[in-house]
Parts: C-alpha cells; sequence; structure tokens
C-alpha cells in the first residue's frame, strides 16, 4: 500500500515526486509514455521557466526527471485504467464472521468508517495498485479541429506537434492553425525551415504572450490570415490543400499547403477520473490552489485542474502544494 500514487509524469508530476521523497512518503509515479516529461518534450524552447533561459523543452523534461532520480524516487510504468475506492463493505463481509455478534453493528461502523478512509486500488495494465491517496497529473492531449480532411490525413501532413514533425517539410508551405501560445510558437519554430508559413486565426487578435507575437510579425516568410477559419482539408495520398473562410467577408479560398499543423488548445486527460472527482465541462478537474479535489484522498495537479495559467512553472508549482495538502490530509482527525 502507497501513501501516494502519483499519475502522470510531466512537471506535476515529477515536482510532485520530488516532493513526496523528500516529506518521507511511499511514493510511486505511474507513467504510461516511455518517457518522462509531457508536453515540454515537444516544446522546442521554452523561455519562461526561471533560471534557464531559452531551454530545449526535452531537455527540461530530462532535468526534471533526472532530479527525481537522484533522489531514489520510484517509477513505474502502467496506464492507470480506473480508479476504485476500496470497497469497505465487502471487505467488512469478508471479516465479518470473526466478529463477535454483540458488538457486531458498532465495530462494522467503525470498521466502515476506517476502510472508507483505507483509500484506493488504481486498475492499470500492470496490474493493480493500492493506495491512500491518488494525485491526478495526467495533463492535456491536443483538441481536434474536427473538419473533413483532419483525422483522414492525420500522419499524412495534418500534425498536432510542429516540434516533431516540422523537419519533414523542410522547404515546403505550411499552415497553424490557431491563435495561442502553441500555434504561434509552432509558426516561429516552422518558420526557421520552411518556405512559407500561413498562421490561421479565427479571430483578429492573438492571444498568444506578447512576446511571441512580436517574434511572430517579425518573420517575413509568415503570413497572419485573420478572422480566418480551416474548412477542409484535402489532397491525393497527403495533404496538398487547405480551404479556409473568411468569417468577416464570407470570402473562402484555398491555401496550397504541404503540412498542417493544428493548435487550437488542450482537452484535460481526465476520462479515468470521471466518477472518481468532480470536474468541470471541459472535463477538467476542479481543485484550487491547493489540488484538493471533490473527494477526500484524490489531488489533482498541473494542466488537468481547473486553473488560470496553465504553464511549466505552475505545473511544477502544483506539485508541491499536491504533497502539501497530501501531507495536511494525513494529519488530519
Ligand atoms: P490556447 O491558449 O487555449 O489557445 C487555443 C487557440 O486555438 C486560441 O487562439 C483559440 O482561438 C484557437 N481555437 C480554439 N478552438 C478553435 C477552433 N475550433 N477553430 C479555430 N481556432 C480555435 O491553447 P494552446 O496554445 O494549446 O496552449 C495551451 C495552454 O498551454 C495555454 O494555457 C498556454 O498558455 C500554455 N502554454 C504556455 C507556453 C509557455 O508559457 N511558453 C507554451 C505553450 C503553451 P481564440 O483565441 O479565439 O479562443
Amino acid at each position: 500500500m502507497y501513501d501516494i500514487v502519483i499519475i502522470g509524469s510531466g512537471p506535476a508530476g515529477l515536482s510532485a515526486s520530488i516532493y513526496a521523497k523528500r516529506a518521507g512518503l511511499k511514493a510511486v509515479t505511474l507513467e504510461q509514455s516511455p518517457m518522462s516529461g509531457g508536453q515540454v518534450l515537444t516544446t522546442y524552447e521554452v523561455d519562461n521557466y526561471p533560471g534557464l533561459p531559452g531551454i530545449n523543452g526535452f531537455d527540461l523534461g530530462m532535468k526534471f526527471r533526472e532530479h527525481a532520480d537522484k533522489l531514489g524516487c520510484e517509477f513505474k510504468n502502467a496506464e492507470v485504467l480506473a480508479i476504485r475506492k476500496i470497497n469497505a463493505e465487502a471487505q467488512i463481509k469478508e471479516s465479518g464472521a470473526q466478529l463477535r455478534a454483540a458488538s457486531i453493528e458498532s465495530r462494522i461502523q467503525e470498521e466502515m468508517k476506517e476502510k472508507e478512509e483505507a483509500g484506493f486500488v488504481l486498475e492499470t495494465d500492470n496490474g493493480p495498485v493500492r493506495t491512500k491517496t491518488v494525485l491526478a497529473a495526467m495533463g492535456a492531449t491536443h483538441a481536434k479541429l474536427g473538419i473533413p480532411g483532419e483525422s483522414d490525413f492525420t500522419g499524412k501532413g495534418v500534425s498536432y506537434c510542429a516540434t516533431c514533425d516540422g523537419a519533414f517539410f523542410r522547404g515546403r508551405v505550411t499552415a497553424v492553425i490557431g491563435g495561442g501560445d502553441v500555434a504561434v510558437e509552432d509558426a516561429i519554430f516552422l518558420a526557421r525551415g520552411c518556405e512559407k508559413v500561413y498562421l490561421i486565426h479565427r479571430r483578429d487578435e492573438l492571444r498568444a504572450a506578447a512576446i511571441l507575437q512580436k517574434e511572430l510579425m517579425s518573420l517575413p516568410n509568415v503570413e497572419i490570415l485573420w478572422d480566418t477559419v480551416a474548412e477542409r482539408i484535402e489532397g491525393e495520398g497527403t495533404v496538398q490543400k487547405l480551404a479556409v473562410k473568411n468569417v468577416k467577408t464570407g470570402r473562402e479560398k484555398a491555401l496550397l499547403v504541404d503540412g498542417v499543423f493544428v493548435a487550437v488548445g488542450i482537452i484535460p486527460s481526465s476520462h479515468i477520473m470521471k466518477g472518481a472527482a468532480d470536474c468541470d465541462e471541459k472535463g477538467y478537474l476542479i481543485a484550487g490552489e491547493d489540488c484538493v479535489t471533490s473527494t477526500p484522498g484524490i489531488f489533482a495537479a498541473g494542466d488537468i485542474r481547473t486553473k488560470k495559467l496553465r504553464q511549466i512553472v505552475t505545473a511544477a508549482a502544483d506539485g508541491a502544494n499536491a504533497i502539501t495538502s497530501v501531507l495536511e490530509y494525513f494529519t488530519a482527525g
């Protein structure tokens, strides 16, 4: 039985591993992918993590993991399939025969209370894991546009990761869809190798940080299509055309592109938590800065929880706050 199982090894999970180890908790971090780091791994350059200006995302992810390894944090490769509160009633029935009849009622009640607080079983593809508390730090995945051609051409010109796939489009024409930090970072990254990059944004104002916008505007091979939405992706075998429409004028046109990079936000990876703790309408686990969810013993850290600012530094901060709350949970009467 672990004191805490941390699900996910992005900045929030790795920071929590470090804090849990230092607090003397019996902890394990479960990771689904073969490499720690989460979304950071596919970030080309991180320029807002204090003390490490301009660090490559992959290197930052590796540094987090090295730190955890140096402290002797435990990791296990496992995909969590379901979370189950330990079934108090079933356990009581098993031991019921040994209870003396006279005190059975009160003892059952006492034991129920104890067992209710006892914890959780995580069903994983690598066997069950029992724990007193759970920290959900599974982060988020890429949102899809849902337009015709998107799924047909995924991996054949449609991508959700410029740093992973950008090199295939060297000297070619690409389009990035979105107006947030990721879209602008992707456009900047692609502009280094592509002949031309279109940035397609549905409004007349970008959401991305001002410093990124400034860099983007200085690039001669980037053209921004304002108030424009992507309607269709077409091609033969691979992407050849992106049909777009100006939402103000209604005018449509086809852009001849070899690649389409979709960067329209993130979706929290919270599906296994449904029913285990309350989520908001977008699927984010409802938790404040203390990372405490609606279910005693379940905590949430990083991009998966309701918060204003989703960045590496705030995810890492969540890991620390979550472990503080776990310690409070253990010490509270
Ligand atoms: P985001 O900030 O939510 O931006 C998503 C963008 O996609 C918005 O511009 C949005 O348009 C647009 N969009 C959403 N749905 C669309 C649709 N169906 N069709 C067309 N456009 C659509 O998401 P993100 O850029 O992936 O970033 C995710 C989080 O990570 C953010 O909190 C971000 O700040 C953070 N992040 C931080 C850094 C950093 O600190 N260096 C780097 C990367 C990401 P509207 O603007 O009109 O809503």
